[in-house]
């Protein structure tokens, strides 16, 4: 039928015949087509966060234990949650103090001190934490009174530093003074979200589980139990608010559990590549063909917008509770962005040059505008319509890769919820960028979360301290507004990064308002006398981290320069100077394990390098039996779930010089 038109058209008018077959040929090229823009977004963040590397000095509230005072843990609600939060709160006052401490069902009657722990119809996530006469008060709404009981616990000294038994620090204690400290807020991190690995949600058998020759089931449960210090206790991510919203459950909307999905449109190649070719991205090679699964769309194409906002109302009213639903971009794999002329127009011509990515069918790099106008034309369009059915309703998109600059020429549409991307911690051009990205998406008055997978650093699994930059970032957000974080590309290597994953934790709420050096101060008495110690070892796998990073390295080159003596020697005389206090030598062993993953990744990298295949496959073999050992001993030490994704060394062939 197209054919038979055109042969009409070719034969009658011959200049619109020209006009037809342009189009038919649409040229993929690097030419913006759009019109300049005017927005100005700033490049900073108006407020700075006022810290200390003190904590504040508060007047005593109440004495809860002495020679003649013993509190006790009230809970009045049948709710098997709040129970349990009570008790957990009750075993750690016991073994502060080693008196026993009751759970009772009503205040004593004597008079004594207690804390009362239960819920209430406040603001969603709402902490209240409150000192009246001789009751403290732990309540809130939802993860709100677990927040209040984390508060409460580390008032009085109790730290969590990494999973597990050894990682609770519990000071002996026989008088016990609660500060004179109150809470009564929402949080402003609405959304704390850590992506754990976990074994159930191995995303291949390319993992490395199988290839370690771990048992699931047998490591599955393993990892469970390494998960608590206690059984029934928090996690050491519950405690600090990372994945809590089922800890005490809320009838409220909570932004943390109604905001889901991530890549959307990843059916849409299936559904629509008969019907709709035209729906999809122009590749280099002039087809619309994609080729992989994660398609790339061509977002100027209006019925494909209908498509869309038909199919994200849908859905909307089919789960009214959520908050949002996802039309987040996919990645596209190797299928290259849309490249017609109308996608085109609608790229600014002064939009910031970026360094643009393409396969055809070899990788290519060249200079292009940033994509963020154009993503956001296409996800205010959908917005404009999707909220006269969903008012109250949001869209979730990412501000990621080609589009993660903020726009020159549109506002987001006020119902997007920007997730945005940027942050990286493996290229020195690149450190820090993520706070200009942040800040110019956050003058337009959007909710935003922070989503970076920054936590990949340097992918070597040697101890590393790369703290500090994530968690000044953090203060500096959540003092402007940011509503959540969301971290991607978390390995789970205590061993290695416990003080930086600590340090994610600590960064969520921050009530004290501590700068990163108080932070460190605080981590490092969690050590006895070998607190000066333990500061040495967290500056020094800083600045190995650090000063690998300023040469453009990577994991080869920082192992290579990797300081495992100077290391192994800090532990050694951290031991000496914590010799009979216990608790202080299981923390410094547990951490002491880091020499030896140092150790056995400098081996294997060293065959690597040699280029000897043979020799290569037993440091293989050898490697694959530390991590499998080490990891059934203690899950929390070492995950082995992402290792296969992040160790090149493991698969592959020698390096080749
Ligand atoms: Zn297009």
């Amino acid at each position: 039928m197209k054919f038979n038109v055109k042969l009409v058209v070719v034969f009658s008018i011959p200049f619109l015949f020209a006009e037809y077959v342009k189009a038919e040929n649409e040229e993929w090229t690097l030419t913006p087509l759009g019109a300049p823009g005017t927005l100005s977004v700033p490049k900073e963040f108006p407020k700075k966060p006022h810290l200390s590397d003190q904590p504040p000095q508060r007047p005593d509230g109440l004495v809860l234990f002495d020679t003649d005072c013993t509190a006790s843990v009230v809970v009045r609600s049948s709710v098997k949650k709040v129970r349990l939060l009570a008790e957990e709160i009750r075993w750690h006052l016991a073994e502060m103090t080693g008196h026993e401490v009751l759970l009772l069902d009503a205040p004593p009657s004597n008079g004594a001190p207690f804390i009362e722990v239960g819920t209430d119809d406040v603001p969603s996530q709402t902490a209240i934490l409150k000192i009246e006469g001789n009751k403290v008060t732990v309540s809130g709404d939802g993860s709100g009174v677990s927040h209040a009981a984390t508060y409460l616990l580390e008032s009085l000294g109790i730290r969590y530093l990494w999973p597990g038994k050894s990682g609770k620090v519990i000071p002996k204690k026989t008088r016990v003074v609660l500060q004179k400290i109150s809470l009564n807020d929402p949080p402003q991190f609405k959304i704390r979200d850590l992506r754990i690995p976990v074994p159930e949600q191995i995303r291949s058998k390319e993992t490395a589980l199988p290839f370690l020759g771990i048992d699931i089931p047998t490591f599955t449960k393993r990892y469970r139990e390494a998960q608590v210090d206690r059984a029934g206790n928090r996690t050491f991510y519950q405690w600090h608010g990372f994945n809590d919203f089922g800890v005490i459950d809320s009838n409220k909307p909570s932004l943390q559990r109604t905001i889901t999905g991530g890549h959307y449109f990843g059916d849409y190649y299936a559904k629509f590549k008969e019907s709709h070719p035209e729906w999809f991205a122009l590749q280099p090679w002039g087809t619309r063909e994609n080729k992989y699964k994660r398609p790339r769309l061509c977002l100027s194409n209006e019925k494909l917008i209908h498509e869309i906002i038909r199919d994200r109302v849908a859905e909307m009213k089919a789960h009214p509770t959520a908050y949002a639903v996802s039309i987040c971009l996919p990645d596209g794999d190797r299928d290259a962005p849309c490249m017609c002329p109308k996608c085109r127009k609608l790229d600014p011509i002064n939009a910031p040059v970026i360094d643009f990515s393409y396969y055809n069918p070899e990788r290519t790099t060249k200079k292009y505008v940033s994509l963020s106008d154009r993503m956001l034309w296409f996800s205010n369009r959908i917005a404009e319509e999707f909220v006269q059915e969903c008012p109250d309703k949001k869209l979730k998109v990412f501000a990621y890769a080609d589009y993660v600059n903020p726009p020159v020429r549109l506002r987001p549409h006020p119902a997007l919820i920007i997730f945005n991307v940027e942050g990286e911690l493996n290229n020195p051009e690149t450190i820090g960028r993520e706070v200009a990205s942040v800040a110019g998406w956050n003058s337009f008055g959007n909710e935003i979360i922070w989503r970076p997978n920054i936590l990949m650093a340097l992918k070597a699994p040697v101890p590393q301290n790369f703290a500090r930059q994530l968690y000044e970032e953090m203060q500096l957000f959540r003092e402007n507004g940011i509503i959540g974080v969301c971290f991607d590309c978390f390995n789970g290597e205590f061993i290695n990064h416990a003080f930086t994953f600590y340090m994610l934790g600590r960064g969520l709420f921050n009530r004290d308002r501590l700068t990163y050096e108080g932070q460190v101060q605080d981590w490092c008495a969690c050590f006895g006398k070998a607190s000066g110690t333990m500061r040495e070892y967290l500056d020094l796998i800083e600045s190995a981290f650090t000063q690998t990073l300023a040469k453009h390295g990577g994991a080869t080159e920082l192992i290579e320069s990797y300081p495992i003596e100077k290391l192994d020697k800090l532990f050694a005389r951290a031991a000496t100077e914590a010799t009979g206090d216990t608790d202080s030598l299981e923390r410094i062993a547990f951490l002491r394990k880091g020499v030896t993953a140092a150790r056995e990744f400098a081996k294997l990298n060293a065959v690597w390098r040699s280029g000897d295949w043979h020799a290569l496959f037993r440091a293989r073999d050898d490697y694959k039996d530390y991590v499998r050992q080490t990891a059934m001993e203690n899950p929390a030490t070492f995950n082995p779930i992402e290792l296969g994704m992040s160790c090149p060394y493991l698969r592959g062939r020698p390096f080749k010089k």
